[in-house]
């Protein structure tokens, strides 16, 4: 991702990783990059990527080549991102394990057209350390699968996400996302995210809706 921004040197780019977890290789290949192109900020963003900030847009086509990825590709309005904390198989207090959903997820929603930007939490209890319920998708894991929580949102009009079910396998947690997001796409105004969006959609009949197929 390249993004514009209106301070001085006007560009950031955030090459990953996915789901904040790195290796040596990743963390040596930023850390030279930073220091070749002295990047004046290097920053671990909300979303668990690292963003190189404060270079001159001129840099941009380097660094990502320098990164070994792709510029930026310019892809449709829908998934900002996936999150998702250690899970069981890292957290000792860890019920599912939750990056292993985050790729299944990933897999599965990354190429979704959405009416507007849709962030993804996934936390592997209920402690919820990803944010669950402020996030537009959240999913937390219990003793007995996944809950799944739509309509969350942490931003200045803050709302708690609608537990839409509970007890969900890996399966069924893809699939009710998935219709929860279609269900979305098909009703929401362009913009629209999915925080303001339920609050003005029956929880009855959003549920019915994505729970009867
Ligand atoms: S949500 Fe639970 S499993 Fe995940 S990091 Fe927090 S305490 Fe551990």
């Amino acid at each position: 991702m390249t993004k514009e921004n209106e301070t001085t040197k006007s560009y950031n780019i955030a090459p990953g990783p996915k789901m904040g977890v790195v290796t040596p290789e990743f963390l040596e290949t930023i850390a030279a990059v930073a220091r070749r192109h002295a990047i004046p900020l290097l920053k671990i963003t909300e979303a668990q990527r690292f963003a190189l900030i404060g270079h001159d847009p001129e840099q941009v086509a380097q660094i990502w080549q320098e990164l070994g990825q792709e510029a930026g590709p310019q892809k449709p309005v829908g998934i900002h991102y996936i999150k998702a904390c250690p899970g069981e198989k890292w957290c000792k207090y860890g019920r599912k394990d939750s990056l292993a959903m985050g790729e299944k997820m990933g897999a599965a929603l990354l190429s979704m057209p959405l009416p507007a930007k849709t962030k993804v939490g996934i936390s592997g209890c209920p402690m919820n350390c990803c944010e669950s319920f402020v996030r537009d998708l959240g999913i937390f894991g219990k003793k007995n699968g996944w809950s799944l929580v739509f309509g969350g949102n942490g931003g200045g009009m803050p709302r708690i996400g609608d537990i839409i079910a509970e007890n969900l396998s890996d399966e069924e947690a893809i699939r009710l996302a998935e219709r929860c997001l279609q269900y979305y796409a098909a009703n929401a105004r362009k913009k629209e995210r999915t925080a303001r969006f339920m609050e003005r959609t029956d929880l009855e009949t959003f549920k019915e809706a994505v729970l009867s197929k």
